[in-house]
């Protein structure tokens, strides 16, 4: 079934995430976390591209085994360091693997790296659905894109991307729902109407937390700080916190009518079944 199709039939719909293990290993390696993964019965498992495509082919045996399972794979597949003909091929491979839900992404330009056939993802949206029959999602940034000008320039190239045919968004994380309320605001206003997956990373330890602030540039409000603070060297109880502070943040959004929570569940199952447990009556209630 595709994303899109799902947010037709359902009010309220909650994902996860997976990464794939490095190309070196097979996908099996990563059966064991898609199975337990499977048990939580999400509404969909995206699993992610490896920067620039080292693990492609893993991407594509988790993906095409979650379908074989029974729930919606969302393939991510990143394009700056690609030619056309590489991506013509994947789109085949996708094809004939059965998965039908892709997430659009440029990827992060590395030092020294030319793009080659591709600048943007807009033009990976508008090659896949040109392909036809994909369901094509896309990144956005509630605090902006940390190569972009200003929060107005940014939006204004979703609004193109989106325009070319996305049909579901899905948001980097954010720690303050304010900041994702007032970007669903500004994108609405810039006439993006396109339904939006909010993007919650349930941090768990401390030093996961700084690598990605330095990636990424996602601020962190004062109360997230001061769990950090206090609890950041104690393994159990930092992880205790940033469960609890996720499932905060979830309730949140679905009780202000967001309709899409695509958590960060980062290959820890037993992270994910904690979460998808505390919301469990929430989301029944808005089903
Ligand atoms: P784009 O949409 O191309 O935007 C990148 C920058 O270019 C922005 O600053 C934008 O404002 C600007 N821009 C866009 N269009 C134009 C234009 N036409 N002209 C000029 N400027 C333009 N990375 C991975 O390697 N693998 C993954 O699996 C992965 N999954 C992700 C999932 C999500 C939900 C998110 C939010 C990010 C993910 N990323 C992943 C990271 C992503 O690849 C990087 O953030 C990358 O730097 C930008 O990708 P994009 O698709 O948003 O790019």
């Amino acid at each position: 079934m595709t994303i899109a199709e799902k947010l037709k039939e359902k009010r309220t719909l909650v994902s996860c995430e997976l990464f794939p293990p490095k190309r070196h290993l097979g996908f099996e390696n990563a059966k064991a976390v898609i199975d337990e993964t499977l048990a939580l019965s999400p509404d969909f498992i995206s699993v992610t591209y490896g920067a620039a495509g080292g693990a492609y082919k893993n991407t594509m045996g988790m993906a095409e085994y979650i379908e074989q399972n029974g729930c919606t794979a969302l393939m991510h597949l990143t394009c700056v360091g690609s030619t056309h003909e590489t991506i013509g091929g994947l789109i085949d491979s996708m094809r004939s693997a059965g998965i039908r839900n892709v997430l659009a992404l440029r990827g992060d330009i590395v030092d020294g790296q030319t793009p080659k056939d591709y600048l943007h993802a807009i033009d990976l949206v508008g090659e896949l659905k040109a392909a036809g029959g994909f369901c094509v999602g896309a990144a956005c940034y509630p605090e902006g894109h940390v190569e972009a000008a200003n929060q107005a320039e940014d939006i204004r190239y979703l609004k193109e991307k989106a325009d070319a045919g996305c049909d579901f968004l899905t948001t980097q994380m954010f720690f303050d729902n304010n900041i994702l309320y007032r970007f669903l605001y500004r994108i609405r206003e810039a006439g993006i109407h396109t339904p939006v997956f909010a993007g919650i990373m349930p941090v768990t330890n401390k030093a996961q937390i700084k690598r990605i602030v330095e990636v990424s540039g996602t601020a962190l409000p004062p109360r997230f700080q001061n769990i950090l603070d206090k609890f950041g060297e104690d393994e159990r109880a930092m992880q205790q916190a940033g469960i609890a502070y996720a499932i905060e943040q979830i309730i949140d959004l679905i009780a202000n009518g967001v309709r899409g929570v695509h958590i960060y569940t980062m290959n820890k199952p037993a992270v994910a079944r904690q979460i998808i447990e505390g919301i469990d009556a929430v989301v029944r209630a808005v089903s």
